[in-house]
């Protein structure tokens, strides 16, 4: 049997990526204007519906690329309820999307949009030892297209288009800089998905390097990070990336991105009982607060099967928020079960498909 090689995705170019292939064959500009219309505004599916480009145009960019969607394997949820999205990928691994509805909380505000976190990674390196991401290890980095591909896959299905975007699905983000800032450049510009940057977060666990490489970037997009510690006793415990950026380092970045960007950062601080959730953390975390004039998000943990956290007492969790606000500092407690964003996100386990169906690894 010839099996024929696996096209391109024509979904991880940018609008200069295609100029670019469309002057190497002599075309003009207007060409790859044309073609990014056909992709992310009409969503054709094949290139003969592109019936503005020229025959031999159309035959060639068939033979150069595909137009394929992330396939949907299982689709969780309804359509006003939050929405999970498992896709198999090319190389038969599986990886998660969740769409959260409209009226939902949203960053400390309501979002009358759909919300849909995208995942940056198959599985993730970093090891914090309360997420069911990293529980069997990193896989591998997604694509552009792959990034691309699970918004264009969300917005097909609900018939919606996306306004806010969180990168909080399984992965660091970070990590995959450079292909998650050319699917950012294509999920912005509105030649491509017309996603304004100030709706759209990243969400990182604290690579200093990274968040500064970031905030030279001229995209005012928005910086989250997960903290949940607030002295590096506690939060190395938890999170091992602390060793090698711990908080001081990790302010340092920040105070760049603040510098450069001129706008508020998430803290983001899940509440683990006994382990993360004493007062004289909300003290020190309030305090870290103020100093860099960023808001605080706090969750209270989701239990992970098979991982010995959980969350504190409602009580305990009041009294850990009231330090902050008595503070001063802007700050929100989840309380709805199951609608807060970062928490539905930290649920994104890496996902196999056996004989018998699709299971959770663990190692
Ligand atoms: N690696 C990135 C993005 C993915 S995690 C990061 O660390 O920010 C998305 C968010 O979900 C993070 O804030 C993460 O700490 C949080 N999270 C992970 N597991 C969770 C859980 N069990 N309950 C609540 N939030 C969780």
């Amino acid at each position: 049997m010839v099996t024929t090689p696996r096209l391109p995705s024509a979904f991880g170019l940018t609008l200069d990526d295609w100029i670019e292939w469309a002057e190497a064959r002599g075309q003009s500009r207007f060409r790859a204007k044309q073609i990014v219309e056909w992709l992310y505004q009409k969503r054709a599916k094949s290139w003969d519906e592109m019936s503005n480009l020229p025959q031999t145009l159309r035959e060639e960019l068939k033979s150069a690329f595909s137009l394929d969607r992330l396939p949907v394997v299982r689709l969780t949820g309804s359509k006003d309820t939050t929405r999970k999205f498992l896709f198999r990928l090319h190389d038969g691994r599986l990886v998660e999307t969740v769409k959260i509805p409209a009226n939902v909380h949203f960053d400390g505000g309501q979002s009358d949009r759909i919300t849909l976190c995208v995942s940056s990674q198959v599985g993730c390196a970093y090891d914090c030892k309360f997420c069911a991401s990293g529980l069997a290890g990193f896989t591998r980095n997604l694509e552009v297209e792959e990034i691309v591909g699970q918004v264009m896959a969300a917005e097909e299905e609900s018939g919606e288009s996306v306004r806010n975007l969180v990168f909080m699905g399984m992965g660091e983000p970070l990590a995959n800089f450079t292909r998650l800032t050319k699917a950012i450049t294509i999920l912005n510009a509105p030649w491509g998905l017309n996603i304004g940057a100030r709706h759209m977060t990243v969400s990182t666990s604290g690579l200093a390097p990274q968040i500064e490489k970031l905030a030279e970037l001229p995209i005012q997009i928005r910086l989250a990070i997960s903290l949940h510690g607030a002295s590096d006793e506690v939060r190395e415990q938890i999170m091992p990336v602390n060793k090698k950026y711990p908080i001081a380092r990790l302010f340092e970045a920040l105070e760049v991105w603040r510098e450069k960007k001129k706008q508020k950062i998430t803290l983001e601080y899940i509440l683990i009982e006994g382990v993360n959730d004493f007062l004289a953390q909300a003290s020190l975390l309030a305090k870290r607060a103020k100093g860099l004039d960023a808001k605080v998000n706090l969750i209270p943990y989701n239990t992970v099967e098979g991982l010995p956290w959980s969350r504190p007492t409602e009580a305990q969790q009041e009294a850990f928020l009231q330090v902050l606000t008595r503070a001063g500092v802007v700050a929100t407690l989840r309380r709805e079960k199951g609608h807060d964003i970062s928490a539905a996100c930290g649920q994104l386990r890496l996902q196999q498909e056996t004989a018998e169906g699709i299971v959770a690894v663990d190692r």
